[in-house]
């Protein structure tokens, strides 16, 4: 393992230099979600990245999303932007830690998940440590959710 990360640390380079190059949108208001959004006479709102895309490479089709590859939401550096499903998209949100409707990061979740299995701390006390609700974390324990990411 060790080995395998260091022969592959090109990985790492390239998501540095890809984070340098990212582009900040010119126009347009940058929404909670952390994309940009901008208001356009004949549609309603859209994200400025999608807008970008599609300028260059057509609509998207139906279930199409445009994935981040630098991981950064706001960016609208075109060499950026790759043509995805709506799953890889939220994958690639679950791995960056900026999906939406989950606020906690995979590394949290692995806590959550050992502190209840190794440690006396009751739910109540881990879901108060985290900011989350209590039903919360027995979904994550019980492996209702982030079931995947465990594999
Ligand atoms: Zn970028």
């Amino acid at each position: 393992m060790q080995q395998f990360l260091q022969d592959n640390s090109p990985t790492k380079t390239n998501e540095t230099e890809n984070e340098l190059l990212c582009k900040r949108a010119q126009k347009g208001t940058l929404a909670p979600s952390g994309y940009y959004r901008y208001h356009s006479g004949r549609l309603r709102d859209k994200y400025v990245h999608v807008h970008v895309f599609e300028e260059e490479y057509g609509p998207l089709k139906p279930g199409e999303v445009v994935r981040h590859l630098c991981n950064n939401p706001w960016c609208v550096e075109l060499t950026h932007l790759v043509r995805g499903s709506k799953k890889a998209d939220i994958h690639d949100q679950l791995r960056s830690g900026t999906f939406n409707r989950q606020k906690l990061s995979v590394e949290q979740i692995t806590e959550i998940r050992r502190l209840f299995k190794t440690t006396p701390k009751s739910a109540t006390e881990i879901a108060k440590q985290f900011g989350i609700g209590e039903r919360h974390v027995y979904k994550i324990v019980n492996g209702e959710r982030w079931g995947k990411l465990e594999s």
